[in-house]
């Protein structure tokens, strides 16, 4: 039996429970949503307030120099590559994670277009965030390639010579499932392929090497555990030996070799740089440094291997605990037990008679008691409904995780969730 003593015993011996203070979090909420939408630090207030009213208000047109704007995206660039393998001047902060995706699968379709113009199957995985399939489906069009969804099992089969490009996310947005970098990459290497990886369950979640493992491309976001912001810019890798052998497709001014040469024709700056298009939200990219700093902070408190230590635990316990307490329900584990295939959420499953998995309710029901997690909707197949918990071990204890399995079990055991306000859709889920 695990008790709650045992879980704020653990709090207090948890050398990394003092950057909780670095963020905002009213008290009481448990927020395990931090995988969608990462909690604000608090010093980006001041921050915020800082840029609108000095670096706008006041110094105006000059702060794109004085105040460092117009390097912001590199600059933020190099604090991110330092979290996910990468080296100096090889990421860049900007646009969106579905607009760099957009980018660098275009690289990649220029390269193995040139290197291996036989190949022309595009394969990523059925349950990887629409987004990435929606990008890929009209580049595959546009660019004569065929999109081919697998599930994880069948990745490997896949590999195959009319395979181009392996686009895959890291881990799983709806599963937690972590996909072993390193020895996906080799295979696909050794196939002939490219890979192109989507971080946006991995950066500030997990350790990434892709410098280690031999990536070719890698985009992600900043809101989610890097705790940038609503809408923070997205950032882009590319592996040096690719950076220079083509222009991405959105050819904009600040990807340009001389930006403000102004000139009637396009050069293309060296390196990352040419994955800039336009004008970047300079509030927002200031605002994400304040979610770096947190990494920072960290850093001498055994940097990502002991968030990845504590995210591990802070999960492990979830399970453990859903399990114990949460037995009768329906409820499954949908995200791997083996650490080395689990990212930093857990999702749980629901298994019904008629009517629904009740799954969206039983979230709903817990949001309304504090305890913030999400919904994602399943295919009706193979792919079920998942209520979906984000553990962002900078900010979540394991009292929080006791009680929010408590929160679950109360809401199960009351049935609670079959309420009528706990049935009603929402816009954003
Ligand atoms: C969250 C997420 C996105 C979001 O893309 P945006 O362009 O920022 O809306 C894309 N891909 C994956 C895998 C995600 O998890």
């Amino acid at each position: 039996m695990i008790t709650l003593q045992a879980c704020q015993a653990r709090d207090a011996a948890d050398p990394l429970r003092g950057l909780r203070d670095l963020f905002s979090i009213a008290p009481g909420l448990i927020y395990l949503d931090g995988n969608s939408l990462g909690a604000m630090p608090k010093a980006a207030a001041a921050r915020a307030a800082e840029v609108v009213t000095n670096e706008w208000g006041r110094d105006l047109i000059q702060s794109w120099n004085t105040a460092g704007w117009f390097s912001l995206p590199q600059r933020l660039g190099n604090r991110i590559a330092a979290l996910i393998g990468a080296g100096p001047d090889q990421a860049v902060v900007t646009d969106t994670t579905s607009i760099n995706l957009y980018k660098v699968l275009s690289a990649a379709m220029a390269i193995a277009k040139q290197d291996a113009p036989s190949r022309r199957v595009v394969v990523s995985e059925r349950s990887n965030f629409p987004t990435d399939l929606y990008i890929a489906e009209g580049l595959c069009q546009a660019q004569g390639f065929t999109l081919k969804l697998v599930e994880p099992e069948e990745i490997a089969a896949a590999m195959n010579s009319d395979l181009a490009i392996l686009m895959l996310t890291h881990v799983n947005y709806r599963t937690g499932a972590m996909h072993d970098m390193a020895s996906v990459t080799a295979a696909a290497h050794a196939a002939g392929a490219l890979v192109v990886w989507d971080l946006a369950h991995s950066a500030g979640a997990v350790p990434v090497d892709l410098l280690g493992a031999g990536a070719d491309f890698a985009v992600g976001c900043s809101y989610k555990y890097l705790n940038g912001g609503p809408g923070a810019p997205a950032f882009l890798w590319v592996n040096p030996q690719h950076a220079e052998r083509f222009w991405q497709p959105l050819s904009g001014w600040w990807g340009h070799a001389a930006p403000f040469a102004f000139t009637p024709d396009y050069q293309p700056a060296p390196g990352v740089t040419r994955y800039l298009c336009g004008t970047q939200p300079m509030v927002s990219l200031s605002l994400l440094a304040c979610g770096l700093d947190g990494f920072d902070a960290a850093e001498s408190l055994g940097g990502m291997a002991a968030l990845r230590a504590k995210s591990l635990a802070l999960t492990d316990l979830f399970i453990a605990l859903v399990e114990e307490r949460c037995q009768g329900f329906g409820i499954g584990l949908a995200t791997p037990r083996d650490h080395s295939q689990r990212g930093s959420q857990v999702c749980l499953t629901r298994e019904h008679a008629a009517g629904g998995s009740g799954a969206f309710a039983i979230v709903q029901a817990l949001i309304a008691r504090g305890v913030v997690g999400d919904f994602r909707a399943g295919d009706g197949g193979v792919h079920k409904d998942i209520l979906r918990f984000g553990f962002t071990p900078l900010y979540i204890g394991f009292e929080d995780v006791w009680n929010a399995v408590e929160h679950l079990r109360l809401v199960l055991e009351s049935a609670e969730w079959q309420r009528p306000e706990f049935n009603q859709k929402h816009a954003v889920t």
